[in-house]
């Protein structure tokens, strides 16, 4: 038994990353894709495994658990209205039936678009404090590429965000909320939360340099000077919501001073790492050519536009097509989605050859059709790489040739995660110069061990990373690197 009177407490999960310039729509099949999970089937592997380790500390705690709904779509463009809405009324009505609780603990993304909906987070949890009444605590873990928001900001009474990107420590700020929400809930503790906003707009690998210091600092603030927790909200570059962009947030036992100043401090200290902390990628020629001229081993180019994990369609061809036009030899390009020109090879069966119109269909994005007269490698009936936790299944796939270049054409939208979504399907790696892969920074713990050196290119594509120019609607264009220093100039005067 714990250290508190037995508790009644809530458990929910609503989360996708919405790329608002994602031509993709997420619907019900990209959540019923990823196995949507409920109540008492809620499991340690599924998608709300989240909510079953908060059940587990709960129940080891003495307090009884009310799972409602874990639902995740993979990152694509604005979630269908209904869908959301959908969702958001189960769990408001999980809430309302299974009530009252002293505890409500919510896993949601933080940057979740829907049609109506700029802040889905915000919305919810308005709609979620209506149900579970003032008293109660709410606390909510977010993924790092989130906005955070006023609504969210009044509705939680604790917000964590993971720290590692790539997220490996969900689970770890997981316990962290569950202990935090557990002793506001029994009075031992008054969380308050401040936010301080950078102004900035960027992806922040975690894993090494100034990223990986600034981690550990956070980390040392924690449990000093009345400070709960610390998190560095990274924003989500691609949604165009009114508060896209960085924003630190401290929590702080009952003192708002405190936590405006801490998060303050630290705000200004991450602008002022802003060009250390902020990698350039390289054109797509400029990756090629780097490549060629590296040491020998396997170098891997990580095709960070085409990047599924932040939406993107994942069939882009801009850089299939400067490989076969230079006439590269052992290059291997994957995972390229195209679930037809799948069907088609495994008609044609290993050892055809055929004309193949690979990718390029799901907007001007992902670059034109890349037709080639190709040789059937190899075929697989569900290809699966090791993913982050779980296995990361990536459906029925064809390896296909074209002189050399060797491209992984699969059935399911995702991102390159580890080696195996190559070896798997039989294309030996050390056979390879290059490897180029559609990720942004997940694929690094998989390709790392075997790399003789990683590049990353900027597109064309979904994902631009010339963050300077992304075309906003809504978000304030008062942000670096757009304008080189944020804090001279106020919104209405920036051109
Ligand atoms: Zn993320």
């Amino acid at each position: 038994m714990g250290l508190y009177q037995t508790m009644r407490i809530f458990t929910a999960m609503l989360a996708t990353e919405t790329n608002t310039f994602s031509p993709i729509p997420t619907g019900w099949s990209c959540f019923e894709g990823s196995g949507i999970e409920r109540g008492a089937g809620i499991t340690r592997e599924g998608t709300g495994s989240l909510l079953h380790l908060w059940g587990e500390m709960a129940v080891a705690d003495g307090h009884e658990v009310v799972h409602s709904v874990a639902a995740w779509a993979p990152p694509a463009g604005k979630t269908v209205r209904s869908v959301y809405e959908a969702l958001r009324d189960e769990i408001l009505e999980d809430a309302r039936r299974g009530g009252p609780f002293d505890l409500a603990l919510i896993s949601l993304h933080g940057a979740m678009v829907a049609d109506g909906y700029d802040d889905c987070e915000g919305d919810l949890l308005i709609r979620l404090r209506g149900v579970l009444g003032p008293e109660a605590v709410v606390g909510v873990e977010l993924d790092l590429h989130c906005h955070i928001t006023r609504s969210m900001l009044d509705q939680a009474d604790a917000i964590i965000t993971f720290k590692e990107y790539p997220h490996i420590d969900a689970g770890a700020r997981g316990r962290e909320l569950f202990r935090l929400s557990v002793d506001a809930a029994a009075g031992q503790t008054r969380p308050v939360m401040a936010t301080f906003d950078c102004r900035m707009v960027n992806m922040f690998p975690t894993p090494t340099g100034p990223m990986a210091a600034f981690v550990a600092e956070m980390q040392d603030q924690e449990g000093r000077d009345g400070v709960l927790s610390l998190s560095l909200g990274h924003g989500f570059p691609w949604g165009d919501v009114e508060d896209s962009g960085v924003r630190v947030l401290a929590v702080t036992n009952g003192d708002e001073a405190v936590a405006r100043d801490v998060a303050r401090r630290f705000g200004e200290r991450f602008f002022a790492l802003r060009d250390q902390v902020s990698e350039r990628g390289l054109s797509m020629d400029e990756a090629l050519d780097r490549a060629l001229a590296g040491p020998s081993g396997l170098i891997v180019i990580a095709d960070k536009a085409d990047n599924t994990g932040g939406g993107a369609p994942g069939d882009s061809t801009f850089m299939a097509r400067r490989v076969v036009e230079r006439g590269l030899r052992d290059v291997a390009i994957g995972p390229l989605w195209d679930p037809v020109a799948v069907g088609f090879c495994r008609d044609a069966g290993v050892g055809a050859r055929l004309r193949l119109r690979i990718g390029g269909k799901c907007g001007p994005e992902s670059g034109d059709p890349l037709d080639l007269t190709v040789e059937i490698r190899g075929l697989s009936d569900r290809l699966v790489q090791r993913g982050l936790g779980r296995p990361s299944v990536l459906g029925q796939a064809a390896w296909v040739e074209a002189d050399g270049a060797h491209l992984i054409l699969v059935e399911r939208r995702e991102q390159a995660f580890s080696p195996d979504l190559f070896t798997n399907i039989g294309l030996d790696l050390n056979a390879m110069r290059i490897a180029v892969v559609k990720s942004t920074a997940h694929f690094r713990a998989g390709f790392a061990p075997i790399a003789a050196g990683i590049l990353t290119t900027t597109g064309p594509g979904a994902l631009l990373e010339d963050f300077a120019s992304i075309p906003y609607q809504k978000r304030n264009p008062n942000y670096w690197p757009r304008v080189e220093d944020p804090f001279a100039l106020e919104a209405a005067e920036v051109p």
